[in-house]
């Protein structure tokens, strides 16, 4: 086919050879941006950063700067033949629901200069099943990189509630397991790096979309789950060696309120993933329940703490706002008797307030603002959550 302009014409072959070329100089280009452009951050620089917004778990904080730092110096290195070559090692976060594991996703997230998709695993199922394909994993991503492959090739990928894909029963022959084993096994190729066709839009709603080639190779996975009632394996693999006659001395020291510390591979294969899939994400860490003194910071620690907002918030109107001391405890106590976590501290918080947000901005004479205990006490009491114990 000829293409007509002012006094000449092109062919489609010299059209498309004319595309490729352009292609692999704007790539060239784009890999030597992100070469130049980037700072590498040291992996303790990475933490210091994720000190600032989460609190508390050391492990999993060091874990994930070495391994984001490690994932930037595989992408910067050349591929020599006979030169060694770093594999990607992807990353398991267990913990309990509400600790910072979405929080800790976020906050790597906003330093990386490379796309970043939050994925949920509930949401997959087996190919060919009512749920979404695990290629749309990659869509995500594709869609965070604007669709630039290059660059969606070299990014991080974070997938939340990994646990509700465990396997629903020990016998895999009773039903197909399409939301459980079989996303999991779906999972395995792209966790391994493979060539991935996905769909640009996503879904099976568009039958007549051209698939876009992904390469998993130099994709990050972060793997995050609660494991709901794995403490009780973990307990008892513990215990089943404690009672043998190796019984060591540091065996009696077991830490029984964080058991998740302890955790290993076996006890995942255990819970219910398959060997394979436990093999492709190597490096496990585990996250701490929050106690009382690790809540109460969260409320006023972090850069953007609570406390820090809701003042701001009052900023605007140009009032003072002040948490007492007692009002602090207060809510911690609340947070810990619902047992509702870190997430619990922003619903009270809202209780508390909600009624001096909604007065504030029609009064002008207010300057300053204190909450006492008394007056959160007073709010807490006429708020909601008194028919949630009710419940
Ligand atoms: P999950 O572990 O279930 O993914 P999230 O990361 O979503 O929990 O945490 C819920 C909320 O609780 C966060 O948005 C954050 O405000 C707060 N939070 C939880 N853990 C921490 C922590 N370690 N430091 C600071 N805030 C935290």
């Amino acid at each position: 086919m000829l293409i007509e302009g002012l006094d000449a014409y092109i062919c489609d072959k010299c059209v498309n050879q004319a595309n490729v070329l352009l292609a692999q100089e704007l790539g060239n280009k784009k890999g030597k941006a992100f070469d130049e452009s980037f700072k590498l951050l040291k992996p303790a620089e990475i933490k210091e950063h994720l000190d600032q917004y989460v609190i508390g778990q050391y492990d999993a904080k060091k874990v994930l700067s070495v391994a984001v730092y490690n994932h930037y110096k595989r992408l910067s290195q050349k591929v020599d033949k006979d030169e060694v070559e770093i594999e990607k090692s992807n990353i398991m976060l267990v913990g309990e629901t509400g600790t910072g594991k979405t929080l800790l996703a976020k906050t790597i997230a906003k330093i990386l200069h490379v796309p970043f998709c939050i994925v949920d695993a509930t949401v997959l199922t087996e190919a060919g099943y009512v749920g979404e394909d695990v290629e749309s994993i990659l869509t995500r991503l594709l869609q965070a990189a604007d669709y630039d492959v290059a660059s969606a090739e070299r990014g991080i990928v974070y997938i939340d509630e990994v646990d509700k894909v465990a396997r629903k029963s020990d016998n895999p022959s009773i039903t197909r397991d399409v939301s459980g084993e079989g996303v999991q096994q779906a999972l395995l190729k792209i966790l391994e790096g493979t060539i991935v066709n996905v769909p640009p839009q996503g879904g099976r709603k568009h039958p007549d979309q051209k698939m876009i080639a992904v390469t998993t190779n130099n994709i990050l996975f972060i793997c995050g789950g609660a494991f709901d009632g794995i403490e009780r394996k973990i307990a008892n693999r513990l215990r089943t060696t404690a009672v043998g006659y190796k019984v060591k001395k540091d065996d009696v020291d077991l830490d029984l309120k964080n058991l998740y510390k302890y955790i290993t591979p076996q006890d995942l294969k255990s819970f219910g993933l398959i060997p394979e899939l436990i093999g492709r994400v190597p490096v496990l860490t585990h996250l701490d329940p929050l106690d009382r003194e690790a809540l109460r910071n969260i409320l006023i620690a972090p850069k953007n703490s609570l406390v820090k907002q809701y003042m701001k918030l009052f900023n605007y109107e140009n009032v003072t706002l002040k948490f007492d001391e007692d009002v602090l405890d207060f809510i911690v106590d609340k947070a810990m008797e619902y047992k509702l976590g870190a997430r619990g501290l922003r619903s009270i918080c809202e209780s508390i307030m909600l009624d001096a947000m909604y007065e504030t901005p029609s009064v002008n004479d207010v300057k300053e603002l204190e909450i006492t205990l008394e007056y959160a006490r007073e709010k807490f009491e006429k708020s909601d959550f008194k028919k949630l114990k009710a419940a």
